[in-house]
């Protein structure tokens, strides 16, 4: 399936809006779709182009699941916060689910089950905690002994969570599709515009200047520029590399119920399956930005992929067909910051990061549209600067 062409225009004059968003990458396509239904005029720009950040290499497996563990993130927030938090990324999947099914995007979304995998973040003794946890807050999931993953999966480890309801996307169409809604609501997409400085004018506006010479006066100003974090952002957030591979289709060898799969460890492992019957498996994150380095890396990666899943799966052909790499912003609690951005009054950063980053670019356009619109959202405060 293709990925629908976006229109896009070059910004030759000063422009105006109400809401200027910087990244046409899913986390831009999605706030850029829900502010312009909620009625407010939208320019998004990109340095490169529509789609061509991190959105173009992720591996689309949406889950609920949080990257930190619910027993984990309660000691690092609280409880009741913690709770919160796994509720809302639940919420923010079915409510993308509803979304791709009421505005008819062709994205092969497919609804799926997860496998997590007892490692050396939780073992076996720890994961029945977090299982116990999650089902006493609304989230419904199984527990595995290391006989019943045998008999079911054919998989040898202690433990694993099977929970249900997580999604694989086709993340291009996805973000594709969002966009076209946008333009259809009236926004315009400019390719190829860097944007510079802010300058704050009289009655609240806001003057965004671009590399390209043209401004663009806006009420509201939103960052959604991916692991480029602007320089007026100050986070205690790290940029990781991290690795992937595809395997040639062998749609006869894959594993029962073709689940989501990814490890309780550090460094993680994960895969999925696609349409086509290729095994599409990654991880082996490094906790470094610098892209030379990380592109160097991925021969070595790649190597270690295909050990770990032809461990996992002796009888896959576990050599990769496609490899490549990505680069993606990762903060200690696994939870992403949405919201104002101190002292700068109506500009907003999202920056939704981790292994659920497509979750988070969810809730974050339900927040800022509930903001801009001077609703209040119950959970703007958990993801706040
Ligand atoms: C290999 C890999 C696998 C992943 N797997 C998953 C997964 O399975 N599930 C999941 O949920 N997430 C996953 N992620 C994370 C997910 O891909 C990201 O969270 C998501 O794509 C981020 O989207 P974004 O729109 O915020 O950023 P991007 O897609 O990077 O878009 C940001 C855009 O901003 C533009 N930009 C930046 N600065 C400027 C500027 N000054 N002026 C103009 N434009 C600018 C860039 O050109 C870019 O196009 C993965 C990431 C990688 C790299």
């Amino acid at each position: 399936m293709r990925v629908p062409r976006i229109p896009t225009e070059k910004l030759t004059k000063d422009q105006r809006a109400d809401v200027v968003i910087i990244g046409a990458g899913i986390t831009g396509a999605m706030a850029a779709r829900e502010l312009s239904a909620a009625g407010f005029s939208v320019i998004v720009l990109d340095r490169r182009g529509p789609l061509k950040g991190a959105t173009s290499a992720t591996t689309a497996l949406l889950q609920y699941e949080i990257d930190q563990p619910i027993t984990k993130l309660r000691n690092q927030i609280g409880e009741a916060n913690a709770v919160r938090a796994w509720r809302r990324s639940k919420l923010a999947l079915d409510s993308l689910t509803a979304k791709i099914q009421s505005l008819k995007i062709e994205c092969e979304a497919k609804q799926e089950t997860s496998l997590y995998l007892a490692g050396n973040v939780l073992d076996a003794e720890a994961l029945k905690k977090e299982w116990q946890l999650r089902n006493t807050i609304g989230l419904y999931t199984d527990y595995h002994t290391r006989a019943s993953l045998l008999d079911n999966f054919g998989i040898r480890r202690n433990a694993a969570l099977q929970s249900y309801g997580n999604l694989t996307v086709n993340p291009l169409r996805l973000a594709g599709g969002f966009l076209l809604e946008a333009v259809k609501n009236g926004s315009t997409i400019f390719s190829k515009v860097t944007a510079e400085d802010i300058e704050f004018a009289a009655k609240g506006v806001i003057r965004l200047r671009t590399k390209e010479g043209p401004t663009i006066t806006a009420r509201y100003l939103i960052y959604a520029s991916g692991y480029e974090i602007p320089s007026c952002v100050r986070t205690n957030n790290t940029i990781h590399s991290t690795y992937v591979i595809a395997t040639r289709p062998q749609p006869k060898k894959l594993w029962p119920q073709k689940c989501l799969i990814w490890e309780a460890s550090d460094p993680y492992l994960y895969m999925r399956t696609t349409e086509d019957g290729r095994v599409i498996c990654g991880g082996e994150d490094e906790d470094f930005e610098d892209e030379e380095k990380r592109d160097s890396l991925l021969a070595q990666k790649t190597a270690k992929l295909e050990k770990k899943l032809s461990e996992m799966f002796p009888e896959l052909d576990s050599r990769a067909e496609f490899a490549w790499c990505g680069s993606f912003g990762a903060s200690k609690t696994g939870l992403p910051t949405i919201g104002e951005i101190p002292g700068m009054k109506n500009c907003f950063s999202i920056m939704s990061f981790g292994g659920n980053g497509i979750t988070y670019s969810c809730i974050a356009a339900e927040l800022l549209t509930s903001h801009l619109t001077g609703k209040a959202d119950p959970d703007a405060d958990l993801f706040a600067f």
